[in-house]
């Protein structure tokens, strides 16, 4: 037997039928025409959003990263309740842009029409090197007009704690710190509208302590670029970073003390940065615990002593759940049998997806209460990296609906 990883919040205590945002799975399916679907519950990304502002100290931005969860209607149920929109890819452009906030581009290999579009419109570009920074001036002056530059660094400090080293690698993302204050006076003698920086550090960190310490530091190299540039940035974008439970033994992060720390950083901080914004890019973390795909059993199949039960979803649509993205070794998800919330788990099975790969296994050799075909499986933590991040295409089955709670 191998663990589940935790339920959000929202959906641990539930007995009986699984609930979405008041209504219940079936009435979801219902709505959605058919199994596999995914329903994005509204309510708990306006909490999490809530949270983050009542934890952070006040005037620290929110922008939200469109590629954790680019469904139109939930982007345009987020975008009023944030500061920025952060993109990677002139699509994401095209996304972002009706919604009429501040929008920020970064990401490596910015094709050339990719720039025109996003300078055109006025989009800060996060210059991940100085090749880019040069085709960026050349776009703008090409459009005659002055572009908004931040420089994006990758940072030259070591940090601990998992998945959160920053430190002094080749990257493809970032301008090395060490040559940051030079890209930047040439930004500005070229007459730039220079923005600042971007320092992502990293993903997905459940260690409080580390992302407190990334923060402070990453402030700290801020204050040091700008002084070796001679020039104070109007915004510094400290990354993001927050992480969510998807495994058994995962914790929560405490944002409350994230805020506490950061709050206290920020009224300590180096003169250069006393007129600087600041802010902080989240995707997981505010809509990763929303998602709920629904999957129903096909078949349930007896093999040399186990159980299987074949559903008709899987990795094409919800791909790191089998995981195969960005996992090193395969761990369960939080899934549960929608009809049977809080029953005794008693039946020791495997959910697989429909796909003819052995890599669609939904979960592994887990506890649940003993379900049918016919019966629907719920798969938790499924708003962040799911559909957008899944080989959908791969052995032709239909695309699944979206749906989100108002
Ligand atoms: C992917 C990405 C994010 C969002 O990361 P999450 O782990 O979803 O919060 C933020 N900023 C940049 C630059 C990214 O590439």
């Amino acid at each position: 037997m191998k663990p589940l990883g935790p339920l959000p919040p929202e959906f641990a205590e539930q007995a009986g039928a699984l609930m979405i945002g008041g209504k219940s799975y079936a009435a979801w399916i219902t709505q959605a025409g058919d199994t596999p679907a995914f329903v994005y519950d509204f309510g708990i990304v306006r909490s999490r959003v809530a949270r983050f502002r009542a934890a952070m100290p006040a005037g620290v931005g929110l922008h939200y990263a469109i590629k954790a969860n680019p469904f139109a209607p939930l982007l345009a149920a987020i975008a009023p309740l944030v500061n920025g929109l952060d993109i990677a890819s002139g699509g994401e452009l095209a996304m972002a842009l009706p919604h009429g906030k501040p929008i920020s581009f970064a990401g490596p290999g910015k094709r050339d029409d990719e720039l025109a579009a996003a300078i055109g419109a006025g989009v800060t570009i996060n210059l991940e090197s100085e090749g880019e920074a040069a085709r960026a001036l050349a776009v703008a002056s090409r459009l005659g007009v002055i572009p908004r530059l931040a420089v994006r660094v990758n940072p030259d400090l070591e940090l601990r704690g998992s998945g959160m080293k920053m430190g002094g690698r080749a990257s493809p993302f970032g301008v090395d710190a060490e040559r940051v204050p030079a890209l930047v006076r040439y930004l500005i003698d070229a007459g730039a509208d220079w923005r600042g920086f971007h320092i992502f550090a990293g993903s997905q960190s459940l260690d409080t302590g580390a992302l407190i310490e990334t923060q402070a530091a990453t402030l700290a190299l801020a204050a040091r670029l700008a002084e070796e540039a001679g020039a104070a940035p109007p915004l510094a974008n400290l990354g993001g970073g927050f992480g969510v439970p998807y495994f058994s033994g995962d914790q929560a992060l405490d944002v409350e003390a994230i805020g506490a720390a950061l709050g206290e950083a920020l009224g300590n901080r180096p003169a250069i940065l006393v007129d600087t914004g600041f802010a902080l890019e989240l995707g997981r973390w505010l809509v990763a615990e929303c998602g709920v795909y629904l999957t129903r059993v096909v078949d349930r199949k007896r093999s040399r002593g186990e159980t299987f039960l074949v559903v008709d979803g899987g990795l094409h649509h919800q791909l790191a759940a089998s995981g195969n993205f960005g996992t090193v070794v395969r761990r369960n998800h939080p899934v549960a049998v929608a009809s049977r919330m809080g029953e005794p788990a008693d039946d020791l099975v495997s959910v697989v997806g429909c796909l003819c790969t052995p890599l669609d296994r939904l979960a592994e050799r887990v506890l649940l209460p003993r379900a049918e075909a016919g019966d629907v499986i719920a798969i938790f933590m499924a708003g962040a990296y799911g559909l957008s991040a899944s080989p959908q295409t791969f052995l032709g089955h239909p695309a699944p609906a979206e749906l989100v709670t108002p």
